[in-house]
């Protein structure tokens, strides 16, 4: 019986790579990353030598049975991804059900994740939430504001800079004008910032921004919620 480990990467700071992730990433036969060349700066800063092979959301249905063939051959194999913790809006659970069917063990390393690191800088209630990841960009994304504008527990969902406008607008739409949420942007990096007001504030302030950059996380306070 093999491992796949799963492990969690820096989301930004590279110092938030944990030691336990590297020594197992070391030890490992084969790491599948997301994008070989963007964990290949990774992995070399940490002086990780290991094969690599690429499995990311365009090809991780056929790559899965690779990855359990390596497993199958007594071979310990590590997923990453570009940024964060795998299956996390990013490649993951496909390799996890795989493994687990085929009898082998899954090791997960634990790390940064934007969802949960934007929840908590938000200053918005943590102890009940629910994660949207992206919404759909088109078919079925009405619906699913129209649901989480009932939600009572704290909304997180990641956004794209350019899209950003777009989703502050539906918010004011859908949701109360006055519903507390925040951005956070650029998480563990240099320009790092949450940005928290009311959904017409935080649209203001980013309206009147030259533009809008980096990686953002958007958490809304559930309805019914009041400071
Ligand atoms: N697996 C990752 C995780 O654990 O958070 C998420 C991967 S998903 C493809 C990428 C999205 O995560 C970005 O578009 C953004 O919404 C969010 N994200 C990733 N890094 C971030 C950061 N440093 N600051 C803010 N949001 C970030």
């Amino acid at each position: 019986m093999s491992i796949l480990y799963i492990v969690a990467t820096p989301i930004g700071n590279l110092q938030d790579f944990s030691p336990r992730a590297v020594e197992v990433l070391k030890s490992v036969d084969y790491i599948a990353c997301e994008d070989t060349r963007t964990s290949g700066t990774l992995l070399q800063h940490f002086g990780i030598d290991k094969p690599k092979f690429s499995f990311h959301q365009h090809n991780e249905h056929r790559k899965v049975g690779h990855l359990t063939n390596i497993l199958d051959a007594n071979q310990d194999v590590a997923l990453i991804s570009d940024a964060g913790m795998p299956g996390i809006s990013d490649p993951g659970f496909l390799a996890v059900r795989a493994a687990k069917q085929g009898g082998h063990n899954i090791i997960v390393i634990p790390g940064p994740d934007a969802a949960t690191t934007a929840l908590v800088a938000s200053g918005l209630p943590s102890d009940r939430y629910v994660f949207e990841g992206f919404l759909p960009h088109k078919k079925g994304r009405q619906k699913r504001l129209r649901e989480l504008a009932e939600e009572e527990r704290t909304i997180v969902i990641y956004e794209s800079p350019n899209r950003l406008l777009k989703l502050l607008d539906e918010l004011e739409e859908r949701f109360e004008p006055d519903r507390l949420a925040a951005v956070a942007r650029e998480l563990t990096k240099k320009f790092e910032e949450v940005i928290r007001g009311t959904i017409t504030e935080l649209k203001k302030e980013f309206e009147e921004r030259d533009s809008i950059k980096g990686e953002i996380v958007v958490i809304i306070s559930g309805k019914g919620y009041s400071e």
